[in-house]
């Protein structure tokens, strides 16, 4: 059954990709100058962005082979720090905010059924991290633009929404150039954070995003809201529960939360208004680079992080903040429409091993996370 829904949810995205086009709708205000790939498609990458690559660190890891459920592994060993398989991290990943603090994040926008979320963000002066396909930044700037100018944080999740660990470096590179360029073309900025879609990321994945300049965040709380459109057995009032839950937890839990949400269907984005408030009662809800005191773009623009020491009291969080934040503090290039990465990373990702007992620990929680995450959405 899993499959067959996970079958559905990808054919919906189609679906909405399948509106997008190259050119804005009629009635948009605004005109690309860019000719983009076609919204969903698996893109190739400009010549010269894959210089980029040259002097980088890039892990040599499998390709790995997409089935029916998603990336396949093969045997238990993660030598590439696999997250969706293992739930291994790497000190670069955000993955959680400080105690206290919670990063709301919504996926697979903009879509129609985003001004709904944003008019109701609006009236409480709250501000997201906005996960955004880069098809359909080309289908709806004007949404792209609104949302930059209310101080969303304006983030990517690639160009064809797939599994990242399946596709090959120059196709992951086109994956995050072509959604940098297109959210660059509208807003003037370039992102720094990405998500990857199902949370599908490892160590070939993480050196090639920071090659590029990005930064991957990933969540510690799915309020699987993509079922409610799905799985008719899915209950919405669990979503509610969920939300809850995680807001008594906040005077215990050991650090604080990002969320997975996403304004892609009606349903999902009504849940999301529903349960914002008890996360706001528990907990100070921000975007993800203002917990953990991290720029949201490379070149200037409304930055949403809070301050440098910020970024250094986050560090148990997203371990290696302060230096991410350095290495992005590059000059600003405003004057070019061109994507401005960061660099060759500064350094590595570090092997951060695991203790034993933390592993298992882990690949327990993950066992139930993997067996879904392989379905959704996300
Ligand atoms: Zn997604």
């Amino acid at each position: 059954m899993l499959p067959k829904l996970f079958l559905l949810a990808a054919a919906a995205l189609v679906s909405v990709n399948a509106q997008s086009s190259s050119a804005a709708p009629s009635g948009s205000g605004f005109t690309f100058k860019e000719t983009y790939p076609s919204g969903g498609s698996k893109p190739a990458p400009k010549p010269e962005w894959m210089d980029l690559l040259k002097n980088a660190n890039i892990t040599d890891a499998p390709v790995l082979k997409g089935g029916e459920d998603g990336p396949t592994q093969s045997g238990d060993a993660d030598p590439y720090c696999d997250w969706t398989f293992t739930g291994c991290t790497r000190d670069d990943d955000i993955v959680a905010c400080p105690k206290g603090q919670w990063g709301i994040t919504y996926d697979d926008g903009p879509t129609e059924f985003s001004p709904k979320l944003y008019d109701f963000l609006d009236t409480t002066q709250q501000k997201a991290t906005l996960f955004m396909i880069g098809g359909q930044v080309v289908a709806f700037p004007d949404l792209v633009t609104r949302a930059y100018k209310s101080n969303h944080e304006i983030a990517m999740h690639t160009w064809s929404h797939s599994y990242l660990t399946t596709e090959t470096n120059e196709q992951i590179v086109a994956e995050l150039m072509w959604t940098a360029t297109a959210i660059k073309e509208v807003t003037g900025v370039t992102p720094r954070f990405y998500r990857p879609p199902y949370g599908d990321i490892d160590d070939r994945v993480r050196s090639i995003g920071h090659a590029l300049g990005f930064t991957p965040v990933i969540w510690n709380h799915d309020t699987d809201d993509w079922k409610v459109a799905e799985d008719k057995s899915f209950d919405e009032k669990w979503i509610d529960g969920n939300a809850t839950e995680w807001a008594k937890e906040a005077g215990t839990a050991a650090t604080g939360g990002i969320s997975l949400e996403h304004d892609l269907y009606q349903k999902t984005v009504d849940a999301a208004i529903r349960i914002l408030p008890t996360l706001q009662k528990a907990y100070k809800v921000t975007t993800v680079g203002q917990c953990v005191g991290q720029p949201s773009y490379s070149d200037g623009g409304a930055s949403n992080a809070t301050s440098s020491a910020s970024a250094s009291a986050s560090s148990s969080v997203a371990a290696s903040a302060s230096a991410s934040a350095q290495s992005s503090s590059k000059p600003s290039d405003g004057s070019s429409d061109a994507v401005s990465p960061a660099g060759a990373s500064s350094s590595s990702s570090s092997q951060n091993t695991e203790s034993g007992a933390s592993r298992t620990a882990i690949s327990s929680a993950v066992l139930v996370l993997g067996a879904s995450a392989a379905y959704m959405l996300i």
